[in-house]
């Protein structure tokens, strides 16, 4: 392993994170100049206190939404897309530590924030310090853009981008190495349809998650029922209500789950006929990809669609789901979302925009690609892991030819937003020469 980075460098980015952990900097209230909250801002403070103490220049946003801290010179930019703000503890009596205070634990660093996305910000800021007290000369200016809601609604990125100077290139450090070059598009929705005075449903779940369970307490159980057990979907009875049994899996792998609110609609369709949003349901099927709907959409890169529905409302006034997407990074958006509303109207629905994110695309054969599994091979020896696509989210897709980069190994135990998130202290210590030889071998000459 290269060694561009010292015991004691290491140390004081310990010493760093501590400072920076002990912010709980989880989405809260409003407040003056900090639009997710004190305790985020506060964050925000602190992150552009430690690199203005190592010698970066530092800018905030007066409202609060980002900040940056640049090192070096030149008209090119190289950034570095970082956030701020954690989730929120979870369960407190789960945690070992307490989770705002940087605890040093069996060879760990444990507190929130650790591995997402906090530790990586730390790690990366002191690696880039260590570069230049080394003497090396960067091609480019180095930009450090902490971002401020990446865990709600990126706000803070949206901010950036509306307001300040794009980058010529960057990484995102809030993955796993080796490298993410591709991640779908990522589209939340609702469908909206007619009601019915027969049938009345509430079933509300996260956009982003496959419903593993779905109950029914209205009217013609017993037919209801029946129709469970002629598909052989699972189910329970429960307080006088029908169960159903689903399996629960992010939306990014829709298709691998089993969704309990679609087994139950496919049911209620055979009992209660003439309800548009059943009747859709029912030619949907069970298939997460959309293709009974839509046919295949899919490309080369990035595989095929991930069409997730986790909610069903239906009502006197309306019938109502939220569709999660994960879209092909080489589908045209516009035209899928015209094939959609084309092909749902003839259930007298209608399509509603919710969110939208673009997909990320950096292709493999290039520059920025080449030379970070080239560094990331260099340092850690393996040669097999190859850079990945993804059907989930990291800021490297709010910035143009940017990719996400570790900060994790391939054998770094998984605890985002987990209780007891913790970086083990050797495993941040490679990351860090990751970094460093990533970054030596892109912006020196
Ligand atoms: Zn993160």
């Amino acid at each position: 392993m290269q060694n561009y980075i010292s015991d004691d460098v290491q140390k004081q980015a310990i010493q760093a994170l501590s400072r920076l952990v002990a912010k709980p900097s989880y989405n809260t209230e409003a407040a003056p100049n900090a639009p997710f909250g004190e305790g985020i801002r506060a964050a925000l403070d602190e992150v552009l206190k430690i690199a203005d103490e190592l010698g970066y220049q530092t800018y905030v946003d007066p409202e609060g939404y980002y900040g940056y801290a640049e090192i070096g010179e030149g008209a090119e930019i190289f950034g570095l897309i970082c956030h701020v703000d954690v989730v929120p503890a979870g369960d407190i009596d789960a945690w070992k530590t307490n989770p705002f205070e940087l605890t040093q634990k069996d060879g760990s660093l444990y507190g929130r924030g650790s591995q997402d996305d906090k530790g990586p910000t730390i790690a990366t800021l002191f690696t880039i310090k260590a570069l230049l007290d080394q003497g090396m000369h960067f091609n480019k200016r180095v930009r450090f853009i902490f971002g401020t809601d990446e865990e709600i609604l990126w706000r803070g990125m949206a901010k950036y981008n509306e307001k300040e100077a794009g980058i010529t290139m960057g990484i995102a450090p809030d993955a796993e190495f080796p490298l993410v070059y591709a991640e779908k598009g990522l589209q939340q929705s609702y469908l909206v349809g007619p009601g019915s005075d027969e049938i009345e449903l509430d079933l509300v779940n996260a956009f982003n998650a496959v419903p593993g369970l779905a109950n029914y307490g209205g009217p013609k159980q017993a037919e209801v029922e029946a129709a469970l057990k002629q598909h052989g979907f699972a189910y329970e009875k429960q307080d006088g209500q029908l169960v159903v049994q689903g399996n629960s899996v992010h939306a990014m792998h829709a298709p691998e789950g089993t969704n309990a609110v679609l087994r139950l609609a496919i049911a209620l369709a055979d009992v209660f006929s003439g309800v548009p949003a059943l009747e859709f349901i029912k030619q949907f099927g069970e298939d997460a990809t959309g293709e009974n709907i839509l046919g295949v959409i899919k490309d080369d890169v990035s595989g095929q669609l991930t069409f997730n529905i986790s909610s069903l409302q239906i009502n006197a006034k309306e019938s109502r789901m939220q569709i999660d997407l994960r879209i092909p990074v080489q589908v045209d958006h516009d035209d899928l979302i015209q094939t959609i509303v084309d092909k749902v109207a003839p259930f007298d629905m209608k399509y509603e925009n919710f969110d939208y994110l673009e997909p990320l695309y950096v292709p493999k054969e290039g520059e920025l690609v080449t030379t970070l599994m080239q560094a990331y091979a260099e340092v850690t020896g393996d040669t097999t892991s190859q850079p990945g696509i993804s059907g989930g989210a990291t800021f490297a897709r709010t910035m143009k030819n940017s990719v996400a980069f570790g900060a994790m190994l391939t054998t770094t135990p998984d605890f985002m937003h987990q209780a007891n998130e913790n970086w083990p202290i050797k495993d941040m210590r490679v990351a860090m020469e990751i970094y460093a030889q990533a970054l030596k071998n892109l912006l020196v000459d």
